[in-house]
């Protein structure tokens, strides 16, 4: 996604096929570590007694071990610091050590782009060559990081971009909290070190930060929202260990509360998301009836609109303060008569859920079988929504002139035609449902 103006505002087979480039094997995992060709250890993405786990086999003892992994992880995920000379209470002698073993990466950056309205997109690149979006929107009141979770996305919503590209493989945790890092290095937003902070102090700067510390005020990056490509809740185990380490105080140090987790409906997975994590939760709905939603987001065929509203209402952290935001495109004739608007409050009405509504127009992408709705029609459905007391925002597109808006996301894939995307989509279709009837009911 990539439209604000509110709230929200392994190894994965890959299946090739006719319209994509075979992708090239994934590195293999090694206990949550990616090989890389120098023999060295990239230790983003670890935690905190991994990191402890691999100085101790490297020949520290292991409580050296320990405090090492424990003033390392502070370096690189609070601090954002990637060199290890610059980790200042760290012995000198310590350092090279640790420089000629391990390294501290960032995803590889293709491209950067700015819009016309300050959002800012970057095209980045895994180790195994493949290529995956992250988007920053700045709003007067926040700045919202929008990350992907998959390179692809192994679902097909209709409306999607990413949806016509095949699954290559989830994001590993690295490789996501990796995004965040890199935002904030882009955004120059790590927190300053007391020298830093005395330097300001005696040039007259305004400067009340304290060693390390971290505070949303005045910051540019003040949310996150895993809208990017893919499903976060079928790479959950990664999204969550990325997760921790962004919530963590002593890592990114940013609240779960600013933290909002976008799924189109994979109902064993929500459950499990509340518990573990507690982020906010975001569903991407579109539909109020079985018809329409089996068509725009095909999961539907699997875990159907109520069971899902039911799983929303037992989404542990859910409350009047802490709403679920139920994402709704707007597709021409499709979904947005009044009468879909109705059904909607019914539908929210009866699971009595603590819900606000986003009213995303549909941002058009090359191939795509919809339009979006008109300007007079989306306020009618925002109206009706609004009247019966729940809060119905339409959120403005940005970043459209860099491919940037919602659904838009997709770079691997190359463009296809109309009749190519049915293709796809039918074969989709067959591998989406043969995928769930594996899964646990
Ligand atoms: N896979 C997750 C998160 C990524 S999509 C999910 O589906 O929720 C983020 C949001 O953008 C979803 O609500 C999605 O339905 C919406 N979206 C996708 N394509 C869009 C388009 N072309 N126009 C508007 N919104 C779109
Ligand atoms: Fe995947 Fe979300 Fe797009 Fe559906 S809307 S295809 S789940 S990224």
């Amino acid at each position: 996604m990539t439209d604000t103006n509110s709230q929200p505002s392994g190894g994965i087979m890959t299946i090739p096929g006719p319209n994509e480039p075979m992708p090239v094997p994934r590195p293999t995992l090694v206990d949550g570590v990616t090989p890389r060709e120098d023999g060295r250890t990239d230790l983003i993405g670890l935690p905190k007694t991994r990191i402890a786990e691999l100085f101790e086999a490297a020949g520290l003892d292991k409580k050296a071990a320990k405090l090492r992994a424990k003033q390392v992880y502070h370096w690189l995920y609070h601090r954002g610091v990637t060199e290890f000379e610059a980790m200042t209470d760290i012995a000198k002698t310590m350092r090279p050590w640790l420089a000629e073993r391990f390294v501290v990466g960032r995803p590889e950056i293709v491209q950067a782009q700015h819009s016309s309205d300050g959002t800012r997109k970057w095209l980045l690149r895994t180790a195994d060559n493949h290529d995956y979006e992250m988007v920053f929107i700045p709003d007067a009141d926040r700045g919202t990081l929008c990350v992907s979770s998959q390179v692809g996305c192994t679902l097909n919503c209709r409306f999607c971009h990413t949806g016509t590209m095949r699954l290559v493989r989830n994001l590993t945790v690295g490789e996501i909290v990796g995004q965040v890092m890199l935002a904030r290095d882009a955004l120059g937003e790590w927190p300053k070190s007391a020298s830093d902070t005395r330097l300001a102090t005696m040039a007259g700067l305004d400067e009340d930060e304290d060693e390390g510390s971290y505070s949303a005020d005045g910051r540019l990056l003040t949310n996150i929202v895993m809208m990017g490509m893919g499903e976060p809740l079928y790479n959950f185990d990664n999204v969550r260990d990325a997760l921790k380490l962004v919530m963590d105080g002593d890592g990114l140090a940013l609240s779960r509360r600013r933290i909002t987790l976008s799924t189109s409906g994979v109902i064993p997975q929500i459950e499990r998301c509340g518990q573990e994590i507690s982020v906010n939760l975001a569903v991407s709905l579109h539909a109020v009836t079985k018809e329409v939603r089996d068509e725009i987001v095909p999961i539907n065929k699997k875990y159907g609109i109520e069971d899902l509203l039911q799983a929303c209402a037992d989404y542990p952290g859910a409350s009047n303060a802490r709403r679920i935001t139920f994402e709704y495109v707007m597709l021409k004739d499709k979904n947005d008569s009044d009468e879909d608007a109705r059904e909607l409050v019914r539908l929210l009405k009866k699971y009595k859920l603590p819900a606000k509504v986003n009213l995303i127009p549909f941002n058009p992408w090359p191939g795509a079988a919809y339009e979006c709705s008109t300007p007079e029609r989306i306020k009618s459905f925002s109206n009706i929504v609004f009247e019966a007391g729940i809060s119905a925002p339409v959120r403005t597109p940005r970043g459209r002139d860099i491919d940037a808006a919602c659904g838009q996301l997709k770079t691997a894939a190359k463009k296809m035609s109309r009749a190519e995307i049915d293709r796809l989509y039918a074969e989709k279709d067959k591998e989406v449902v043969e995928e769930l009837a594996q899964l646990p009911e």
